[in-house]
């Protein structure tokens, strides 16, 4: 059977790099309906919530490499402010507090004491041109500090590949040598560099964000883009919510005012500043009157998808159409005349007409059966699916080099769009085989994807009711505030 695969960041991402080259008119594919949704007009109230947990998860504390910091303790007593009248309660009170200010200064101490013994650290951001002999000249540091920094053992070489906007931070000493250094690739990732006796070693210091998990919900009066808008979601996140239901409900055609949806997400926190967002954990959405739920879920493969509340997938087996078309050039017809051989054909395909190297994707997981030149077709993919199901996908311009019997997985682009061998303009010639039969691939019932593997099933329901509660709990505080 078919394996779930993760329908995460990544599809989600690559729908927004194609997302300007989208047509609103074709509506039937759900990557056009996404496009859809951000392209309808907006008019009219919207009413829309959203509002933050305050509920943090293992921030890691970044580390200063100062093994010298130590606090010191205060002896008890000793402090003149302690008088033996005051109760116990105020008396370990005022302790308390001389003991804070203690640690206070031991600190300002010891950050001092290594000022002086490892300099103050200076900030540099790489502009577009930098390199590193510019960058370590511009700090009074020569050539062979340079060499001896890059050839410092396993991350030396990261250096070799700055990137305007990152940044270095030098720290000198008196005597004007580099002590540390540190390499930041982002808020998240940097490379701290020590000098120690025999030449600098580095690590690779990672942080981990905050996760809020964060409920928001909303009721569509025009479009699902300005209530999702209005309840706080990003774009990036409403395409997400709208790749998640695309599969049961056509956000072009079958979205009505009054339609609502709630649904709690990640959000990710650095030192109280928001990063991004993460993954939607659990969402419903309601459609004239119908109620869709569906739970995150990451099988013990490691896979994570979309579930119904009783372990069906949410996605169906095949995408509907494999390409981001712009109009349908030739239906499947049993009776048609070849466009060039005048003659009495069958057309066993439809047409998708697409500009040249639209990217081709498989249709459903499978193997690789074909792959190359055949007469007629030009190049083309044939992929064997479970259930005996074939597609075929022909007139490509380029293949993406797949090999017989290789697997593929759903969305995986398998070719180029083209005109190669019998075609008069660049289009996708795509077949639905059923047992050998050709089926019209515009209308055949599509499959569900693999539900919720049995030995999983128990997990999931835990996991599945967790995650709905959780939901409810929060739609029905917001209600009760309302
Ligand atoms: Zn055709």
């Amino acid at each position: 059977m078919n394996k779930a695969i993760p329908m995460g960041a990544t599809r989600i991402n690559q729908r927004l790099k194609h997302f300007p080259r989208r047509h609103l008119l074709l509506a039937s594919t759900i990557a056009v309906s996404i496009m859809g949704l951000m392209a309808l007009l907006p008019s009219g109230d919207v009413e829309a919530r959203r509002n933050e947990i305050p509920m943090s998860i293992d921030a890691f504390q970044p580390q200063e490499a100062t093994s010298e910091l130590t606090s010191t303790v205060t002896t008890p007593g000793s402090s003149p402010f302690v008088s033996n009248q005051n109760s116990n309660q105020s008396e370990t009170a005022i302790k308390k507090e001389v003991e804070q200010d203690a640690e206070a200064k031991a600190l300002a101490k010891a950050a001092y004491d290594l000022e002086q013994k490892l300099g103050k650290w200076h900030n540099v951001t790489i502009k577009s041109g930098d390199n590193l002999s510019v960058l370590f000249n511009s700090q009074g540091l020569n050539a062979s500090v340079v060499y001896q920094v890059a050839n410092t053992p396993k991350y030396g070489e990261t250096l070799a590949s700055i990137r305007p906007g990152e940044s270095l931070e030098f720290r000198i000493n008196q005597e004007g040598t580099l002590t540390q250094l540190r390499y930041v690739k982002s808020r998240l990732e940097s490379i701290f560099f020590n000098r120690e006796d025999d030449g600098y070693q580095a690590e690779l210091v990672t942080l981990s964000p905050e996760i809020h998990p964060t409920y928001a919900s909303g009721t569509i009066e025009s479009s699902l883009f300005l209530a999702s808008q209005k309840a706080g979601l990003s774009q990036n996140l409403t395409m997400e919510l709208a790749g998640i239901f695309g599969w049961d409900i056509d956000f072009v055609q079958d979205i009505r005012s009054g339609d609502s949806f709630n649904l709690l997400y990640e959000e990710k926190y650095l030192e109280g500043e928001k990063l991004g967002d993460g993954d939607i954990l659990v969402a419903s959405f309601t459609n004239h009157g119908q109620t869709y739920t569906a739970i995150r879920y990451t099988d013990s493969n490691g896979d994570t998808d979309y579930y119904t509340p009783d372990g069906k997938s949410m996605k169906k087996a095949f995408l509907r159409t494999p390409v981001d078309f712009t109009r349908i050039s030739s239906r499947f017809n049993p009776n048609r005349l070849h466009p060039v051989f005048k003659t009495k054909r069958p057309h066993r395909g439809v047409d998708y007409a697409a500009p040249m190297n639209t990217p081709i994707k498989a249709a459903g997981d499978g193997r690789v059966q074909f792959s190359g030149w055949q007469n007629g077709f030009g190049n083309v993919v044939f992929i064997q699916h479970p259930n005996n199901v074939v597609t075929v996908y022909a007139h490509a311009n380029k293949l993406a080099g797949l090999k017989k019997g290789q697997k593929v997985r759903q969305g995986q682009t398998i070719a180029y769009v083209g005109k190669t061998g019998w075609a008069t303009g660049p289009h996708l010639h795509y077949e639905f085989r059923v047992n050998g039969v050709h089926r019209n691939p515009v209308t055949v019932k599509l499959p569900d994807a693999a539900p919720i593997a049995k030995s999983e099933m128990a997990n999931f329901r835990k996991k599945s009711k967790l995650m709905i509660a959780r939901l409810e709990k929060h739609r029905e505080t917001l209600l009760a505030t309302q």
